[in-house]
């Protein structure tokens, strides 16, 4: 027997969690964090408390209630008792946090499996963040934290990485990993050879990204399993196909940039290689030096390590590093937040604000939310601020994105908003569903299942924590 439970993912955008069983064998497809559904809870300054282990994110069902899942250090923090593990691996399908981040939880004997790239990613991030009970994906520091021994390293979490053409073998399940085009690198897509017939996940992906032909082939391989059951994400079904792309997004943004001779600034995740290069690419065209951040350096080495990506390397000439302002000092070993500024001080592309201030249109400085205050450093005149960025789609969005217009105001920056998305447009992805033909559907990442309706397979109106049996 085969059963899929939706533990994540279901009527909201992320936090796909999907365990799948097939005779004694027990993966989950995603362990990931669900915003919409943390944020009905928590902000900025009410979070959940890691001094209750993992009480609060049961008690608030940030994460499913069951066994033989999670550490064992968490359970006995939230006065539960501790479990042998009973889940043979996570398949993973890319870097993004709604995908990955609840991974923070699980028993150290839980194997991980995902890209190489994907690997790669996850640990720029590590190396920059700040330890939180919500970002130990790599690796953890057993809890209570102060009977943390910081001699001790943390725990390493076990990691398969694979890419196209291998094949994951987990007990009795073969799974077939396929690459997909998503707004980060290693991203897969992956057909489950089950005891019942293969059955399909779509992680996230697009068809209007730059490797377009990686989701063809993806949508090529899984048609040709006949699949069973298909697991897609619905992210923007209520939308059509609108002929955006990554070339647009070049264009009206070296067109605005062009026409500034002041600082430029531009915002955009820098998971999304892709847009790096995009913008990588402008500044080449235009005579300018890219301005990163050390954050964004310690991706950009990993991305460097991708031959197939075809980005430069941190320490390059066409490249400079924004130096902060002021350091805490608080470096003492990788478990601090600076450690990653300091290991990078000696290298020969670092700029200080005032260098940048004294030839203000010779650079393009990568500058993201978080650090508008570098701004006051800066003191651009006349500037512009691509915003290569997703619109506001929530209300505590609409807040920041006010903040944001009011730092641009304040230094007469001109706004543009220059984005393409990461996932693909509903008209595609009912196309795409045609051609896979799946006997059934189970419509997942997404507000708006119903809008599948239309489709020929059976859609199953996925509720949370159900059984269902293929
Ligand atoms: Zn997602």
């Amino acid at each position: 027997m085969v059963a899929l439970t939706f533990y994540g993912g279901v009527d909201e955008i992320g936090g796909n969690k999907i365990l799948l069983e097939d005779s004694g064998t027990k993966i989950f497809l995603d362990f990931g964090m669900g915003f919409t559904r943390r944020g009905k809870f928590f902000e900025e300054f009410l979070m959940p408390r890691s001094a209750n282990g993992m009480g609060d994110f049961l008690e608030l069902g940030l994460l499913p209630d069951i066994a033989g899942v999670y550490r064992e250090d968490l359970l006995e923090h939230a006065g539960k008792k501790a479990q042998e593990p009973d889940i043979a691996g996570v398949v993973l399908s890319h870097a993004h946090a709604d995908h990955a981040n609840y991974i923070s939880f699980l028993h150290k004997d839980i194997p991980i499996y995902c890209g190489e790239t994907c690997k790669y990613i996850l640990e720029a991030v590590d190396e920059q963040s700040q330890r939180t009970i919500e970002n130990e994906i790599m690796n953890y520091r057993k809890r209570p934290v102060y009977k943390c021994d910081y001699k001790t390293p943390p725990t390493r979490r076990t990691f398969h990485t694979f890419r196209t053409g291998k094949t994951i073998t987990i007990d009795s399940l073969e799974i077939e990993p396929i690459h997909v085009d998503h707004s980060v690198p290693g991203a897969y897509g992956f057909i489950v050879h089950t005891s019942e017939g293969s059955i399909v996940y779509t992680g996230d992906l697009r068809s209007h990204g730059i490797h377009a032909e990686m989701t063809d082939e993806f949508v090529t391989k899984a048609e040709e399993a006949k699949p069973v059951a298909m697991i897609t994400e619905g992210t923007r079904i209520d939308t059509k196909n609108t002929g955006e792309s990554e070339q647009q997004v070049y264009e009206a943004s070296k067109k605005e940039i062009a026409a500034c001779n002041s600082m430029t600034f531009v915002d955009f995740n820098f998971k999304d290689v892709d847009r790096f290069t995009t913008f990588y690419r402008i500044a080449e065209a235009l005579g300018k030096t890219l301005v990163i951040s050390f954050k964004h350096a310690c991706f950009l080495e990993r991305y460097h390590r991708d031959k197939k990506l075809m980005v430069p390397d941190s320490r390059d000439d066409k490249i400079m590093l924004l130096k902060p302002k002021r350091l805490t000092g608080t470096y003492i070993n990788e478990d601090y937040s600076d450690y990653y500024i300091k290991k990078r001080l000696n290298y020969p592309n670092i700029i200080t604000a005032e260098d940048v201030k004294k030839f203000p249109n010779r650079y393009m400085i990568v500058l993201n939310f978080w650090y508008l205050n570098m701004l006051v450093d800066l003191q651009p005149k006349h500037g512009v601020y691509i915003h290569s960025l997703s619109e506001p789609f929530n209300e505590e969005m609409e807040i920041s994105y006010e903040r944001m217009r009011n730092w641009l105001n304040h230094f007469g920056l001109r706004f543009v908003q220059s984005h393409c998305s990461g996932h693909i447009n509903g008209e595609d992805l009912k196309a795409m569903v045609v051609r896979i033909k799946p006997q059934t559907l189970y419509p997942i990442h997404t507000e708006k299942p119903h809008l599948f309706n239309t489709l020929e397979p059976d859609i199953v109106p996925v509720k949370e924590g159900a059984v269902y049996t293929v």
